[in-house]
C-alpha cells in the first residue's frame, strides 16, 4: 500500500510517516500543495492524506484539481478544529473523509483502513498466489495455512511483488515503492530484503514463488 501525505507541518508529517510506515505502508511526503498535487496526479497511490492549509496551493484546490483528472483514489482531509465549513467544503470538492486536528494516530489509522476497504481501486483485500495468501488490510501473510511473521518492509515487498504477479520488478522500482521516493542507497538493500523474505516465504516450502532475473530484478509467480 502506497500513501501520499501532503502536509506542511513538519511534526505532524513526521508523526504520520513514522506511524504509517510502522504499519506496513510505504509513504511519500510533500510539504506544499503544488508539489503534492503533482505527485498525486502522476503517482500511483492507494490513498492520499491532504491538509487544508498548505503553502502555494491549498488542500481544497488540491482535491478539486485531483478529482478533475478523474482519479478515484480515496482522499482523507485534515482540517482545523471546529471548522465545520471546512469539512463540508472538502467533502463537496471530492474528499472521501476528514479528520479534525488534533487526532490520535489510532483514529487516523482506522480511517485509512476503512477508506482503503471501500476503495474502488482496491479489487480485493486478499491476494492469493498458489498457497500464499496476503491480507492487505490486516497485514497478515500466510503460506499453506501457516501465518508468516514478516516485518513491515517484508510485507510491503511481498505485496508489491504479488500485486504485480508475473511482472519483473526492477530494484529501482522496489526501492521507490517499498522504501520511499527519496531513498537512495548504493548498498544491496533490496537483495538483502529479498533474501530475508525468501527465507520466510519460500525456503520452508517446496514450491518457490520468488524468482531472480539476474541484472534485471525480481518476479513473483508460480512456475
Ligand atoms: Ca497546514
Amino acid at each position: 500500500m502506497h500513501l501520499l501525505i501532503i502536509e506542511d507541518e513538519r511534526k505532524t508529517a513526521a508523526f504520520l510517516q513514522k506511524g504509517l510506515a510502522e504499519n506496513g505502508f510505504a509513504v511519500d511526503h510533500s510539504n506544499n500543495g503544488q508539489d503534492g498535487l503533482f505527485l498525486a496526479t502522476t503517482g500511483n497511490y492507494d490513498l492520499i492524506i491532504v491538509d487544508v492549509m498548505l503553502p502555494l496551493v491549498d488542500g481544497w484546490t488540491v482535491v478539486q484539481e485531483f478529482r478533475k483528472g478523474g482519479k478515484l483514489t480515496p482522499v482523507l482531509m485534515l482540517t482545523a478544529r471546529d471548522a465545520v465549513n471546512d469539512r463540508v467544503k472538502g467533502l463537496e470538492l471530492g474528499a472521501d473523509d476528514y479528520l479534525v486536528k488534533p487526532f490520535a494516530f489510532s483514529e487516523l489509522l482506522a480511517r485509512v483502513r476503512s477508506l482503503l476497504r471501500r476503495s474502488p481501486i482496491l479489487q480485493s483485500e486478499l491476494l492469493c498466489v498458489a498457497d500464499l495468501e496476503i491480507d492487505l488490510l490486516r497485514f497478515k501473510v500466510s503460506r499453506a495455512g501457516k501465518r508468516l511473521a514478516l516485518t513491515s518492509k517484508e510485507f510491503s515487498l511481498v505485496s508489491l511483488l504479488a500485486r504485480r504477479y508475473g511482472e519483473v520488478i526492477s530494484r529501482t522500482v522496489i526501492e521507490e515503492q517499498v522504501w520511499d521516493m527519496n531513498f537512495y542507497s548504493d548498498t544491496n538493500v533490496v537483495d538483502v530484503a529479498i533474501r530475508r523474505l525468501r527465507s520466510k516465504v519460500d525456503v520452508p516450502f517446496d514450491k518457490k514463488l520468488i524468482h531472480t532475473l539476474r541484472g534485471i530484478g525480481y518476479v513473483l509467480e508460480e512456475r
